[in-house]
């Protein structure tokens, strides 16, 4: 059980974030929400976590695009036992024509938070004798497609630093990896239909299943809760050993 832990998990008031904080706190994890707006009443969000599992839940607002910002968040939640960096958005645009600030905030939210935070958590986690940092990088991570070359960049990005991180930690109680999900249905992966429809002239059936879902052999979208449960895993007794490495949730996506 995770009873006693606290984890900070960014961008977490919706899809694959959200997920991960239900499982966590479900796991018995003191859990720490984030995003960046305060849209939606997130206040009342973190409420109802804390009632349905019984642990604390407290909302933190922070733009992760914001360098002090993504420190800030760590020095607000006061511990962080469980770091998961999840904030991230997709842009769709061939590289010629690739907006320069589009480039330069999903590198600074998709790769560069995770730095940061990882930073500001990583003596908390040593004071504390025990860590966990998981980045939820991508099936994009590990290969590439077209006209993402920002996101596909940033998650490359996102797997050195685990790797990176993990031999910082190798000889102490802390371990960083990634998880690479290939497509889960999310807002993030919604919001993308309509540009996909555009670029490859598909109605939404066709691009959902010759397109996006053309790379994952399963034919279907992972859910919120397998990602979650992948977390809690990686933060289980059994994953102690485990550091340094990517864990694929893609149904194949990486086998073709
Ligand atoms: P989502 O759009 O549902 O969630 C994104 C989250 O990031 C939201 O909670 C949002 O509030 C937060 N966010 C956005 N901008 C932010 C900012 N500036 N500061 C702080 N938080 C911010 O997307 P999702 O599909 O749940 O994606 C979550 C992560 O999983 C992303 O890193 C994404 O790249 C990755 N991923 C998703 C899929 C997929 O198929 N959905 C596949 C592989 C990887």
């Amino acid at each position: 059980s995770l009873n006693g832990k606290t984890a900070v998990i960014t961008g977490s008031t919706s899809g694959i974030g959200l997920g991960i904080a239900r499982e966590l706190a479900r796991a018995g994890a003191n859990v720490v929400l984030n995003s960046s707006s305060g849209k939606g009443d997130p206040q009342a969000q973190a409420g109802e976590l804390s009632d349905e599992f019984g642990t604390e839940v407290r909302y933190i607002q922070a733009d992760l695009s914001d360098a002090q910002a993504c420190r800030d968040l760590i020095t607000k939640a006061g511990a962080c036992d469980i770091l998961v960096n999840n904030a991230g958005i997709q842009h769709v645009c061939p590289v010629e024509e690739f907006p320069i600030d589009k480039w330069n905030l999903i590198i600074a939210l998709n790769l560069s938070s995770a730095f940061h935070t990882t930073a500001a958590a990583l003596p908390m986690m040593r004071d504390a004798g025990w860590g966990r940092i998981i980045n939820i990088s991508s099936a994009h991570g590990l290969t590439a497609s077209p006209f993402k070359s920002a996101y596909v960049s940033a998650k490359h990005g996102m797997v050195g630093l685990t790797k990176t991180v993990a031999l910082e930690t190798a000889e102490e109680p802390i371990t960083c990896n990634a998880i690479c999900p290939g497509y889960v249905l999310t807002p993030l992966v919604e919001a993308q239909i309509p540009d996909q429809m555009k670029a490859h002239g598909m109605d939404r059936e066709t691009v959902i299943r010759e397109v996006m879902l053309e790379r994952q052999p399963s034919k279907q979208m992972a859910t919120v809760e397998q990602i979650g449960g992948t977390t809690v895993f990686l933060c289980s007794d059994a994953a102690e050993q485990i550091t340094g490495t990517t864990i694929s949730v893609d149904g194949g996506w990486t086998a073709l």
